[in-house]
């Protein structure tokens, strides 16, 4: 069923629910405000008929024929005034009876006494009709009463019954799809370009997932043929590259500066080329890691040998503990990811500064820092770092890269089971941090563990 039908027939069923309870109450207050009248009517007639019947106690001890005609006019005027709140034909059919034997009282031919008795009788009557009448309406009310608390317990009732249904249908059919699709499109957005959202719910969410998911697709593809093709590329000028390399040690014999500026750029370039390499073995998904029990301080001795006087600008430090910390890892990814961001670390600081790497164990990780003082990254740009070919800020018109040296480091550590975060801020340097888990226990075998430098 699909969003539209499914809002639609809910928000139709309340409406008529709604509609029904409350053309209900409007008929149930229409009742009772009917037998409310009908009650006081009853109580303004059995007012009248006893006032009548208590002047005609006068009329009847009055000796005076003058007193006797006032009692008499009297006594019609109660009657007249009560027939505006007869509200039965009994009740009219006795109030004409009590009118006909009090105009009788008055003629002349009629016994006085026996209609007298009449008319009171009649009166009787007319008392009698009215309180019947208003027990009547009073049992009426309280059964408009009774239903009153039906239909509002009930409404209520049903009507939490259905807000219940709508927020689990909500929660469960709705918002679940749209949730999925949210977070599906957030792993996505962090480079996982296998993450495809499941295509259920309401028709057009099953419909707006299966357009993502095969955007997504699109996108993969698209982004797994790109990296394969340049992998191509970069497979091809790894012998150019050997060759300028071979080149530059024949110059360095004769002339050992000229061959160190040919290098520095030879150096860069492998560098690039090893990233697209394994940028596309990694979409390939075939990289494979040759994992061995190492001391965590070894691959930073590496680098800090590599980069030894790389930069006359920079101050490179390296803080690192003075026991051994054993990690489980491939020893050449390991040095190539810190090789990675400490080549960035000087590069992204351009106006030189201080390169500090620093080992240390927290918790059950072993941590890899480094932290420099250069142009940093904005909050919003840090997202993307670590996607292939993402270069962000302003650093990339005027510091070469092809923006995949993060892309692989990521893959690497996660696949060692780690993480990678930065922390930085625009103008005040960034600080990159790679958790691997810590071997608990030395290794039993310290032959594997390289030697300490
Ligand atoms: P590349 O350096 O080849 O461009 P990377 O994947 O290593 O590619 O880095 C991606 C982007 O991240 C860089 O283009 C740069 O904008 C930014 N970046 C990486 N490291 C740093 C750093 N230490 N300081 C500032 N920006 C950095």
């Amino acid at each position: 069923m699909n969003l539209r039908t499914i809002v639609g027939t809910f928000t139709l069923v309340g409406t008529v629910f709604a509609l029904a309870v409350s053309a209900a109450l409007i008929w149930l207050t229409t009742v009772m405000h009917h037998s409310t009248a009908t009650i006081a009517d009853a109580a303004q007639s059995v007012q009248l008929a006893e006032s009548a019947q208590a002047r005609l106690l006068l009329h009847r001890r009055a000796r005076d024929p003058l007193l006797r005609q006032q009692a008499t006019q009297a006594l019609l005027q109660r009657l007249h005034e009560a027939r505006a709140y007869v509200s039965s034909a009994e009740e009219a059919r006795a109030l004409r009876e009590a009118e006909a034997a009090v105009e009788a009282m008055r003629s002349e031919t009629v016994e006085f006494d026996a209609a007298e008795t009449r008319a009171y009788a009649a009166l009787g009557e007319v008392v009698a009709i009215n309180i019947a009448q208003s027990r009547d309406a009073s049992t009426q009310v309280s059964r408009m009463d009774e239903l009153a608390n039906v239909v509002g317990l009930g409404g209520g009732a049903a009507a939490f019954l259905i807000a219940v249904g709508l927020l689990w249908w909500m929660r469960t059919r709705a918002f679940e799809p749209v949730f999925a699709l949210a977070k599906t499109m957030e792993r996505f957005a962090r480079g996982d370009t296998s993450a495809r959202a499941p295509e259920v719910g309401p028709g057009e969410l099953r419909e707006m997932t299966r357009h993502f998911n095969e955007m997504a697709s699109a996108i993969a593809a698209q982004r797994h043929a790109h990296t394969a093709f340049l992998g191509g590329v970069a497979h091809d000028l790894r012998g150019p590259l050997q060759a300028l390399r071979l080149a530059a040690g024949v110059v360095e014999d004769v002339d050992p500066e000229l061959a160190e500026r040919i290098e520095r750029p030879i150096t860069r370039l492998e560098r690039m080329v090893g990233d697209l390499l394994d940028a596309a073995k990694i979409e390939a998904g075939q990289l494979a890691l040759r994992m061995e029990t190492y001391d965590a301080r070894a691959p930073l001795r590496t680098v800090s040998e590599i980069f030894e006087d790389s930069s006359p600008s920079h101050t490179l430090s390296f803080e690192l503990p003075s026991e051994p910390l054993y990690v489980r890892c491939d020893p050449m990814r390991l040095e190539q990811t810190l090789t990675n961001l400490v080549s960035n670390a000087l590069k992204y600081s351009p106006d030189g500064g201080s390169v500090s790497v620093s080992l240390a164990r927290s918790g059950a990780e072993v941590v890899f820092q480094v932290r420099d003082e250069g142009i940093g990254i904005s909050a919003g740009d840090q997202r993307r770092l670590f996607e292939p070919f993402q270069r962000v800020g302003l650093s990339k018109e005027s510091i070469p890269g092809v923006g995949l040296g993060l892309f692989v480091v990521r893959q690497i550590v996660e696949a060692h089971g780690g993480r990678i975060e930065v922390s930085s801020a625009p103008g005040r340097g960034s600080t990159f941090r790679v958790a691997l888990p810590a071997l608990l226990d030395a290794p039993n075998d310290p032959a594997r563990s390289p030697k300490e430098a």
